[in-house]
């Protein structure tokens, strides 16, 4: 999208970014984690309402957006939607109408996260499953396109090939990249990015499925990532999605409790969690060399967690 330093720059203060965000040393006493270097970059803190990899890959839109003057954003998410949040926000700051096609039904229990989106001047229009599947396809989106000329529209998890260029400045914000970067995936859109931006090939990358799906996810990177090199350095481990999105096992809110307590560090069972499960999983497992660098990548999210979480989460 003919992005710079000063677009990024540009955007980042006006709506209150913090980047680099910081890579701090952890040390869970976790069978295994003393034989590696272990660190969590610590995405989360970026914002506090628009967290973690939701600016990574929404800056390109909406610095294209407001170079070019756009003034209407329409996309997609669940009731709970860590995107939708994230960019109701960011287009109330901008002065952006955001309509927010939501999956769900007018007459469902209201989430925190419709809550803020309608505080922030969203435009919420509901739609069931089968309805809101049409919607993201060829001929609904053509529809909306149509009742809707002048508005970008973005997908899903804000997945969309101009958002790859998005995750570059992460790259730029370690010394030295790690051996091992770790981190949740949704769309496959923050894993796409990272791989499409990265400068050489040392980082290992590993992604946690928090859906359940085999091979489903990795052909979505590779529909995004259009690797001339299929065979680069990455994987999906579908091991940990815990019985898919939003499902949480009680053994692993009971992780992230305890992560919470002991580490200080906040997350919640959707995505982070997940990522906390497979770490102390692959250390048991030996997974990485001796002294390796492995860095967890936290993603943010807390907001989704909201509706389940019993204290509520403060923003
Ligand atoms: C959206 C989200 C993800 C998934 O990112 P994708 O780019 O869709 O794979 C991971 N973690 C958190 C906390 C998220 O909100």
């Amino acid at each position: 999208m003919g992005l710079n330093n000063q677009h990024y720059h540009e955007l980042a203060d006006a709506l209150g970014i913090v980047t680099p965000s910081p890579c701090q040393p952890f040390s869970p006493d976790w069978d295994g984690a003393e034989r590696v270097r272990l660190y969590v970059k610590r995405d989360d803190l970026i914002h506090p309402i628009i967290s973690g990899n939701k600016w990574r890959k929404l800056w390109p839109v909406l610095a294209h957006a407001q170079r070019h003057n756009i003034r209407h954003i329409v996309s997609f998410g669940g009731a709970h939607s860590n995107h939708l949040h994230a960019l109701a926000f960011a287009c109330h700051r901008l002065g952006i109408t955001l309509t927010a096609a939501v999956r769900g039904y007018e007459n469902a229990p209201v989430t925190p996260t419709l809550e803020d989106l309608a505080r922030w001047g969203a435009q919420v229009q509901f739609y069931d499953k089968v309805k809101y599947r049409y919607q993201q396809q060829p001929e609904g989106l053509a529809d909306l396109q149509r009742h809707y000329p002048n508005a970008l529209f973005l997908a899903q998890g804000g997945a969309t090939t101009d958002g790859l260029e998005g995750l570059a400045p992460l790259w730029e914000e370690f010394d030295t990249p790690p051996d091992v970067l770790l981190l949740p995936i949704g769309s496959g859109m923050t894993l796409a990015g990272l791989l499409a931006s990265r400068q050489q090939r040392h980082t290992r990358l590993i992604g946690v499925a928090a859906l359940q799906g085999q091979d489903y996810l990795e052909s979505l990177v590779n529909d995004l990532y259009n690797s001339a090199n299929q065979s680069a350095h990455w994987h999906i481990d579908h091991r940990f999605h815990c019985g898919g999105f939003a499902k949480s096992a009680p053994a692993l809110r009971q992780l992230c409790e305890q992560l919470n307590r002991d580490t200080g560090i906040p997350v919640e069972p959707v995505y982070s969690g997940k990522v906390v499960l497979a770490l102390k999983t692959l250390l048991v497992e030996r997974a990485f060399a001796p002294q390796a660098s492995v860095v967890w990548l936290h993603t943010g999210g807390l907001q989704g967690a909201r509706a389940q979480s019993r204290q509520g989460l403060q923003i």
